[in-house]
C-alpha cells in the first residue's frame, strides 16, 4: 500500500511521469527497505540458549538467527572446542562432529 501511496503522488505532482522514472523510484525504496531490515537485524539482541549438546551457554551471530556459537572465549561452533580448556585441554568424550544447537523449546 505504500507502494501504491508513492506512485499516486508522483503521478500527481508530474502526470506525464515515465514509467522508468517511477520504476527507478520503487527500486531506490526497495534497497532503502532491505538495508533497514539488515539494520535492525544486526542491531538486535542475540537470542540466547543452552547448547543441547554439551550444555555450554550458546547464541545466535548478528544477523542470522539460524547460526548458533558457543558464547564462552572463542565463539566456535563446535563443542568439542567450547569445553577446551588451558588446565584440562580436550574432552574426548565429545565428538568432533557436535555443533552449537539450542535445546528445543
Ligand atoms: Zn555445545
Amino acid at each position: 500500500m505504500r507502494l501504491v501511496r508513492v506512485v499516486r503522488e508522483m503521478v500527481d505532482l508530474d502526470p506525464e511521469i515515465s514509467g522508468r522514472d517511477v520504476l527507478v523510484r520503487l527500486e531506490a525504496l526497495a534497497d532503502e527497505a532491505v538495508e533497514q531490515t539488515e539494520a535492525a537485524l544486526l542491531a538486535s539482541e542475540p537470542d540466547h540458549a543452552e547448547c543441547a549438546k554439551c550444555g555450554k551457554p550458546i547464541e545466535t551471530t548478528a544477523g542470522d538467527r539460524e547460526r548458533w556459537v558457543h558464547s564462552d572465549s572463542d565463539r566456535s561452533r563446535g563443542c568439542r572446542a567450547a569445553t577446551f580448556t588451558e588446565n584440562e585441554g580436550w574432552n574426548d568424550e565429545i565428538p568432533r562432529t557436535w555443533k552449537a544447537q539450542p535445546k528445543k523449546r
